[in-house]
Order: C-alpha cells, then structure tokens, then sequence
C-alpha cells in the first residue's frame, strides 16, 4: 500500500466518500480526511520521525499523498517554537511560546496548506486551479503552483495588502482584485469552474489544506516531547488552522502518542483552543457567545488584520465544536490595538508579529490578568505570517536626519 487513507468523510453528516479522486465540499460543506491509523502506528514511531529532514512531509504516514509521489515542495514545516521569556514576563506567564509561521516560505502559515493541497491536485490531473484570498493564501498558493507547473488564478478583495497583491504576481499567477469581499471573490471562482476548467482551492472547499494546516499541531507536539501546551491561540479566520490542530491531537492520541500529563495514571490533557478574532470581523466568536453551532455571515467586514477577514467561513461548525470540545473560548481583540501589539510583542522577542497574531495578544493580556490563563500554564500563540507583509498596518515614519547638521538630541531620545 502506498498510503494510510481510508475514505474521506463529509463533516456535516459523516457521509463516507472515495479517495483517489477529485473532491471539493459534500453538500456545500467541508470533507474530512481519514486514515488506518492502526497501519500508521505498525509503520511508523515517533522516533523515526524524529530522525527525519525537518519538513512537514515528516509526517508523511499522516499526509494524504501517496509514498511514491514527490511533494511539492519548498521546504516548508518545522518551524521554530520559541520561548519568550520577556514577553511573558510582562504578561505574567512563565511559559510563554510563540510558534513562528512567519518563517516558512511566502511569510505565511498558508505554504502549510498550498504544500499539501497543490501536491494532491497535481497528483490528481489538475493543470489549472483558481481561489479567493484574503491575502496570504493566494501568494502561497501562486508559488506552489509554479513550483507545481501549475496555472494560478487568484481573486482577492479591492483593498487587499498590497505586498498579497504583488507576491501573486510575482510567482506569475493570473492575479485579480474585485471590488467585494472575499465571499464575492469565492463566487467568481465557484461560478468559473466549469468554463475555465479549473480546480477549486478555497479554504475548506478541498479536503487537502487543512491536511497540511494539520502539521502544526503535529509539530507542536512533537516540539514538546509529545506533550501538548495547557492553552493554544490561534488567529481565525477560516479556521483551517484550528480544525486541523484539533484533527492532529486526535490521531495523535489514537496512536497512542501523547505522554499523559501529571504523575502515572494521569490521563491525556488537551490544551485549551482560544479562537481570536478582531472586533471588526468575529463571526465566530458572536455564534460562540450566542451558543450557535453555525455562525452567521459578519456585516460590513472590516480589519487591518487581512487573514481574520472572512466574514463567513464554510467550516465554522467545525471551528465552534472544536473550541467547545477543548473546553476553550472564542474572543475578539481590539482594532486599535493591533499596531501596538505588532510593536510591542516584535520588539520584546525580535519576532515578526503579523497583525492577526496581534489580535491574539490582545486577547491573552486580558484573559491572563483576569486569571483566566494561570501563570505556570504552557501557552503557545501562533504567529501565523510575517509582519513585512502588511504595509498597511505599520503606520509610522522615521525621524529624519539632516546630513548637514545632525541632531543628536534626536538620537539620543
Ligand atoms: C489565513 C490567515 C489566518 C487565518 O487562518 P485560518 O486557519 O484560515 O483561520 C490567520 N493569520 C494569517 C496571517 C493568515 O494568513
């Protein structure tokens, strides 16, 4: 056998599908993947993956892709996950980790996804794909795609970053700006589909993404000697990242990986999911505060945080029953704190802050003064993306030095 896939399965009603073909959503909704997780725990230990290249194709019994096909690939995975000890400090955490995204190719977490979604569809015939983006997806998958050999079409909102706009260029997709949002920008790609053949790539519209957004909560567990963090806290948009981390703690936990928690006896713990959103677009946190199941669609979607724009998101029953079975919480943090929080956090560690992660910071000073968060849990914050990407959300101007006469109280200051 050349993979562990036993079936996909329709997430809203658990219907069992083929794999080995070309899928996009079940009834409008999201497709799981699922495995022989039996077969994967005879193959393969966690010791043997500990020898591997550092990529998220280490994980590859857990990954869709069959063995004997080269991924595509730009080396992405295996990021770092970095104690910061003076910013916790300040927020009164003594375990404070961020988990840097921003490092991998394209500056974003989204090459994760594009690694593994591209891989599939070029296994499976594809030569055309097409996706809406709020920024970050469409760069990534515009160069996974020429790394595939694969033509690119990319739909993103007016006002999209500008550096989103240019990246996609750049890796030489067909790349357009609508004046809409990005459920606009989805239309255009569903209602394509059949007249320019090409392959739906949306967040949760292929089951493969959020295969590859799944690493990270591999690699988390893996970084902490296969124990999980007490709290995780994610920036969500489509929520990819935080279904699949959850995905990831379950097969993890049906392997028999995960080291129990406490002295012998003690069961397995799983963190607490904290889903961030921004005030100016939290859909899931106000389906989350109504009790609902299914979010409804945000009006008038407006943030600097481009990657929380998703005013509705087709997993977002997913998102909800995650964050409910961890026993977490959904919370929004404050626009006019997202530039201080990009400054502070950036300057404290020396890591680049994205302004989604920022909203997570926001989020996690109030829950820690309030004691929500202890001091002595292990807290892991994504940084999902790389702070240059967003010219928008830095508004500042350096002082400036006339060479004729340098002013160095201006220095000094
Ligand atoms: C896409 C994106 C998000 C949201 O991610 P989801 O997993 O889709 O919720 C957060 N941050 C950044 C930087 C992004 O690009």
């Amino acid at each position: 056998m050349n993979h562990y896939v036993s079936h996909l399965e329709a997430a809203i009603d658990g219907t069992v599908l083929p794999f080995g073909r070309l899928a996009n959503t079940h009834t409008g909704r999201p497709i799981w993947v699922r495995y022989h997780l039996d077969e994967v725990r005879a193959a393969v230990a966690p010791a043997a993956i500990a020898a591997r290249a550092p990529s998220l194709w280490r994980y590859r019994e857990l990954l869709p892709l069959p063995l004997d096909q080269e991924p595509v690939s730009l080396g992405e995975g295996m990021t770092p996950l970095l104690h910061c000890a003076r910013l916790g400090n300040q927020l009164g955490l003594s375990n404070l980790f961020v988990k840097d995204e921003s490092q991998l190719p394209t500056g974003s977490f989204k090459s994760r996804g594009m690694a593994a979604a591209v891989s599939m569809a070029r296994w499976l015939g594809v030569k055309r794909v097409a996706l809406p983006t709020a920024g970050n997806a469409g760069g990534a998958a515009a160069a996974y795609a020429a790394r595939a050999g694969l033509e690119c079409f990319v739909f993103m909102p007016h006002d999209t970053p500008v550096v989103n706009q240019f990246e996609a260029q750049l890796y030489g997709a067909k790349a357009f700006r609508v004046n809409g949002l990005i459920n606009d920008c989805g239309k255009i790609v569903k209602d394509g589909a059949e007249r320019m053949g090409w392959f739906d790539l949306s967040t949760l519209k292929e089951p493969y993404r959020l295969e590859g957004k799944k690493t990270m909560g591999l690699e988390v567990a893996e970084q902490m000697h296969w124990h999980l963090p007490d709290v995780i806290f994610y920036p969500t948009g489509g929520g990819t990242g935080l279904i699949g981390m959850w995905k990831a703690f379950a097969e993890l936990a049906e392997l028999g990986w995960l080291r129990a928690e406490g002295p012998a006896g003690g069961g397995l713990r799983y963190p607490r999911l904290i889903s961030c959103q921004a005030e100016g677009c939290a859909p899931i946190a106000t389906a989350f505060a109504k009790g609902e199941r299914f979010a409804e669609l945000f009006p008038n979607a407006r943030t600097v945080a481009s990657g929380l724009r998703v005013p509705v998101a087709v997993g977002d029953f997913m998102i909800l029953d995650a964050i409910r079975a961890s026993g977490g919480t959904a919370a929004v943090g404050a626009e006019a704190k997202i530039a201080g929080w990009m400054q502070r956090a950036s300057s404290a560690e020396g890591i680049s802050i994205c302004p989604e992660t920022a909203v997570c910071f926001d989020v996690l000073e109030r829950m820690a003064a309030a004691g929500e968060v202890k001091p002595d849990e292990r807290v892991v914050v994504f940084n999902t993306g790389a702070a240059p990407k967003y010219l928008e959300a830095m508004p500042f101007e350096l002082p400036t030095i006339d060479k004729g006469a340098v002013d160095w109280n201006l220095i000094e200051r």
